[in-house]
């Protein structure tokens, strides 16, 4: 068991914090004449404000994510989490966050945000993790480390050992980001919460289940941990509609099962057919909603695409990720006419 103390490690600012309490704070239940949040007396379905603590939303997530109530934090999307968790614990102007590169994005703008130092470590060529390099680039500064996992734009999950390698020998928290892990086989990092107390896990409903509008993500963690993004939190995160919308898809989880598995007959069928493509060079293999392809020409292939209505994602200018487009999975139609696009603009260039 790795045991970790998260009051050491959080800012002593925080540490020291008097979270602010609200009105649903110090007293919640039904039935009772509410005069006590300044609230509208009169109803419209939005009048009161929604469950700070989200009690009925995290016993069905906790349901289907198979944790406990007191290991779930949920935020207005995973970025939220990613956020609160350099607030929490990163100390702006003078601490550090280490991420793999390739990744997410949002890790370099948080920590720029935060004032935070942010390294990175650049993933093998076959993007596997660098359990090694990572650890050795870890000064005594470094409170966080991010890993992405089926990884962000790359496609591939990481290995176990190295996760655990990493989880083992980094003093501080590792967050394994597993936005995509819903696309992956396996049940991705979770289980290792169970023997290590550093470890957070960020979830989200954006993608495999259909509700990025809603903006619904989550970090799983010891609760020592989840009860420092609780303190730090805006009182009311998560509003009404988002926590009614998520409760009603748990509800029709099937209707999500089906979903995932059409992307993945898609992902696959979408490989095959862009790898005989002549200008494409390489299709990875992905673990994720979408492709990383290399291909001639990314910027004009880009942008012929655009001209046929098609929007992809140009990460040729990332690390290891030369000629690269990313590609999401879209529905068979979308995929067929994406595949229509990339052959006329062949046509129109020979
Ligand atoms: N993590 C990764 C790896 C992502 O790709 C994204 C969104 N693209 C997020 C987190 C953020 O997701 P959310 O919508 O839950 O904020």
């Amino acid at each position: 068991m790795k045991e970790f103390n998260a009051s050491r490690w959080a800012r002593p600012a925080i540490r020291d914090l008097v979270p602010y309490s609200s009105a649903r704070d110090e007293f919640s239940g039904e039935d009772y004449i509410f005069l006590d949040a300044n609230e509208s007396p009169f109803p419209s379905g939005l009048n009161r404000y929604p469950d700070p603590y989200q009690g009925e939303l995290k016993k069905a997530i906790a349901g289907v994510k198979d944790c406990r109530v007191e290991q779930l934090f949920l935020g207005n999307g995973s970025d939220e989490a990613i956020d609160l968790l350099m607030r929490c614990f990163c100390e702006p102007g003078r601490e550090r966050v280490l991420s793999i590169e390739p990744s997410y994005g949002m890790y370099r703008v948080c920590a720029g945000i935060n004032g935070l130092a942010f390294d990175t470590v650049l993933l093998n060529r076959d993007f596997s993790l660098d359990a090694d390099a990572l650890l050795a680039a870890a000064t005594k500064d470094t409170k966080l480390i991010f890993i992405c996992s089926p990884n962000n734009p790359t496609g591939n999950i990481m290995q176990e050992e190295a996760v655990i390698q990493v989880l083992d020998n980094f003093p501080g928290i590792v967050v394994i980001d597993e936005a995509y892990q819903d696309f992956a086989p396996g049940p991705g990092f979770k289980s290792l919460l169970a023997n290590h107390q550093n470890l957070v896990i960020l979830q989200t409903f954006s993608k495999a289940w259909g509700l990025a509008g809603a903006r619904l993500g989550m970090a799983i963690a010891d609760p020592g941990i989840i009860s420092y993004l609780n303190k730090v939190k805006y009182p009311y995160n998560i509003n009404r509609l988002s926590q009614d919308s998520v409760i009603k898809a748990i509800q029709n989880k099937d209707d999500v099962i089906s979903h995932i598995e059409l992307i993945k007959e898609e992902r696959d069928f979408m490989a095959n057919a862009l790898k005989a493509m002549p200008d494409v060079q390489e299709v990875f293999p992905s673990q994720a909603n979408f492709l990383l392809v290399k291909i001639e020409n990314p910027r004009r292939v880009y942008k012929g695409l655009i001209d046929k209505g098609v929007v992809v994602r140009d990460r040729s200018s990332m690390p290891l990720c030369e000629g690269c487009l990313r590609i999401t999975i879209g529905t068979p139609e979308e995929n067929r006419k994406m595949l229509d696009g990339l052959r006329a603009l062949k046509k129109g260039a020979d």
